[in-house]
């Protein structure tokens, strides 16, 4: 990751203190720790998906024409793919974010460095930005 300078404030980490109980970012962390573990089963369940369509458009080859589940085939594997992507980045976030908690920085806003509102971590405890930052991404 990146250098020292990086690194958070004492004066961040005591501030973090306060916007966040011990018991507030422990219930997150399960909730992250546990979206991790279904993320991770569901991308392997995509991954193993995606082999089977795979292998039966291998089967279907010989007779591509006459084929009528080719264009389900095609569709249900770009589907797959995408929502693979999706769930990929999902997994990445969730680890970005439980770094951070061991880090010491989870909470607070990666752009601004404010408090991220404990109502928008119980919707999405991976954010990595307070609601104000991110909605001027958009
Ligand atoms: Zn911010």
């Amino acid at each position: 990751m990146t250098g020292i300078a990086e690194r958070p404030s004492t004066a961040r980490r005591t501030f973090l203190a306060a916007h966040l109980t011990s018991r507030q970012r422990a219930s997150l962390r399960n909730h992250l720790t546990g979206d991790l573990e279904k993320t991770r089963l569901l991308i392997e369940q995509l991954g193993a998906d995606m082999e089977s369509f795979t292998a039966s458009r291998r089967d279907a080859a010989t007779d591509d024409e006459h084929d009528p589940e080719g264009p389900t085939l095609a569709f249900e594997l770009s589907q797959s793919s995408a929502i693979l992507a999706q769930s990929i980045q999902h997994l990445a976030d969730i680890d970005a974010a439980l770094y951070r908690m061991d880090e010491g920085t989870y909470g607070l806003c990666k752009t601004c460095g404010g408090p991220i509102a404990l109502g928008r971590l119980q919707v999405r405890p991976q954010a990595p930005l307070c609601i104000n930052c991110a909605g001027r991404l958009r």
